[in-house]
């Protein structure tokens, strides 16, 4: 059964036993859990990070963001976990899940190598005979 509604419990760290509807929060680890709100039984955590995912406590409700897809259980369940309501999402299909993955793998390698993304090269760095061909071009211009 999925479920439309979660309650949420800050914890120090997380019980042997996921209770149903329950987003377990653990600030110490940095990570959250929760059985899968499509009502598969399966155990979810969320990791937060700059580059995973974010956690919202209004003083009432947590939110998490972006969408959980559960792509690695047959579920495949996705969605959003917004302010105590569970919002349903598209199923992906296997390219988008792939790309996705791969997306967040470039988007992790770029961000633990500490590089700051205007020191990647948006262009290839110019072939060693670059300029040697360049050169023969403007003598060629110039008629020689
Ligand atoms: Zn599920």
């Amino acid at each position: 059964m999925s479920r439309a509604a979660y309650s949420h419990k800050f914890v120090k760290a997380f019980p042997d036993k996921l209770d149903d509807g329950i987003l377990y929060v653990s600030v110490e680890f940095g990570t959250a859990a929760h059985r899968c709100f499509c009502g598969c039984g399966s155990e979810v955590y969320t990791r937060f990070s700059p580059r995973d995912w974010s956690m919202k406590f209004n003083g009432e409700t947590v939110s998490i963001s972006p969408s959980i897809g559960n792509w690695s259980f047959a579920c495949q369940s996705h969605y959003i976990l917004d302010g105590g309501r569970v919002h349903w999402a598209d199923r992906w299909s296997r390219e988008r899940i792939e790309l996705g993955r791969l997306l967040d793998r470039e988007r992790k390698d770029l961000h633990y190598k500490g590089e700051p993304p205007a020191s990647i090269p948006t262009q290839p760095k110019a072939e060693p005979a670059r300029p040697g061909l360049l050169a023969r071009f403007a003598r060629w211009l110039a008629g020689k």
